[in-house]
């Protein structure tokens, strides 16, 4: 299969199993987690997939695409974790080099068409026709392979529309730059399945709780270094440079019916799973279970959240003084002003709401950039922007990230 969000793929799963869910009810009865695993597992070795996983005969077809996605299943009891990076970066490599093997985008999950009705003219210029000079395979790079409505480029494209040939609403692309707008589109469509597919992890069968705690051991043995060099995950220090635009908008005070939203349910949330447990290992989890020690929330998150709040109009804390004891609840303490790590579970400790949600309750405070994309939580922004920050950086300092 070469693209498993691709239509061919979707259609094999509408047609054989109705949807996602009985589709994921199945596989722990065909896929082994050494089957499954091994899709990923080259990872540690190698920094291309090997040559037996490039082609697929087409019986095997369906059992590739099991395995696909039993590891979306096991990374729903992970979704913020290092291992659904690990599971994005080998399988979008191993798709990759599949359609670059087949050299066809037309069963992938773009909408793309051939890149027919150029005048003539202007492909001539655009694949520098005239130019005898040019070798074959330069020709090659340049040529106009595809076309793909606008509406769908504008939302995956990074890069400058000066550089794109655009006409009667399509944009016409080359072949690397068709690549690169699968693996954007790739990417956004798997970190979406994987957030709907956490939502309904209670339903799924214990095959993919094991799974994903193997997918543990791999991501930790290939983040390795990177987890050396910038400590335990779940731990660090907060980058407020990186935080999403709602909570940027949080930080800088709101005005009085926003308040409490703002700054009790958003803030509080964001800030102390950001800082203190950015991979929940289950739903359930108390702060005690992330920390040793109350200073981190009483020195690093309650003072934010309290200048956010004295930065309100009128300012939340001085209105409303007892809205302390409410952060205090919602970061799972009970009604308190004066907790003990103890009393960590004496009431749930609130996760960030979705975006559809802070979008019903405070639309003004969603003012989503570019990194917004596809995002259906503030933390997964936090968390994505994260790690692309220190993937960055390893490879500026010569790291392979693994
Ligand atoms: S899209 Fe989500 S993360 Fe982005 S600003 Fe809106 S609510 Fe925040």
């Amino acid at each position: 299969m070469l693209d498993p969000f691709g239509r061919e793929a979707q259609e094999l799963i509408r047609r054989e199993f109705g949807d996602l869910l009985v589709l994921l009810e199945k596989i722990p009865g065909s896929v082994s987690l050494g089957e499954a695993l091994s899709l990923v597992r080259w990872m540690l070795e190698s920094k291309e997939p090997p040559e037996e996983l490039l082609t697929v005969d087409s019986l095997d077809e369906l059992m590739d695409l099991f395995r696909f996605y039993a590891l979306l299943g096991a990374l729903a009891f992970s979704p913020y974790g290092l291992e659904v990076e690990f599971v994005r970066e080998a399988t979008s490599k191993l798709y990759r080099a599949r359609i670059e093997r087949k050299r066809s985008l037309e069963e992938s999950l773009l909408k793309v068409k051939p890149a027919e009705g150029i005048p003539e003219r202007d492909r001539k210029i655009l694949e520098r026709a005239m130019d005898r000079s040019l070798p074959e395979e330069e020709r090659e790079k340049l040529r106009l392979k595809y076309r793909i409505p606008l509406s769908e480029f504008i939302g995956l494209w990074e890069g400058s529309l000066k550089d794109v040939y655009i006409r009667g609403g399509y944009a016409y692309l080359r072949w690397n730059d068709v690549l690169k707008l699968w693996e954007m589109a790739f990417e956004r469509r798997f970190d979406r399945a994987v957030s709907l597919l956490s939502d309904v992890r209670d339903e799924l069968p214990e095959f993919y709780e094991r799974l994903a705690g193997e997918l543990e051991k791999l991501a930790g043995e290939y983040f390795k270094e990177r987890l050396e060099k910038l400590g335990k995950v779940g731990t660090k220090p907060l980058r407020f440079e990186l935080f999403p635009p709602c909570v940027k908008e949080a930080l800088k005070g709101v005005p009085a019916g926003m308040r409490n939203y703002a700054i009790t349910v958003l803030l509080t949330s964001f800030l102390s799973y950001a800082r203190l447990c950015p991979n929940p290992p289950r739903k359930d989890v108390r702060i005690k279970d992330c920390v040793s020690d109350l200073r981190v929330v009483e020195e690093e998150i309650l003072p934010v959240i309290i200048e956010a709040g004295n930065r309100c109009k009128p300012p939340l804390f001085e209105d409303q003084p007892h809205e302390i004891k409410n952060i205090w609840y919602h970061l799972g303490f009970g009604l308190t002003d004066k907790p003990t790590l103890e009393d960590s579970g004496n009431s749930t400790w609130y996760f960030p709401p979705n975006c559809d949600k802070i979008r019903a309750n405070a639309p003004q405070l969603c003012k989503p950039d570019k990194h917004c994309r596809g995002i259906k939580n503030p933390l997964t922004y936090y968390l994505r922007r994260l790690a692309r920050e220190e993937k960055s950086g390893e490879n500026q300092g010569g790291d392979n990230g693994g």
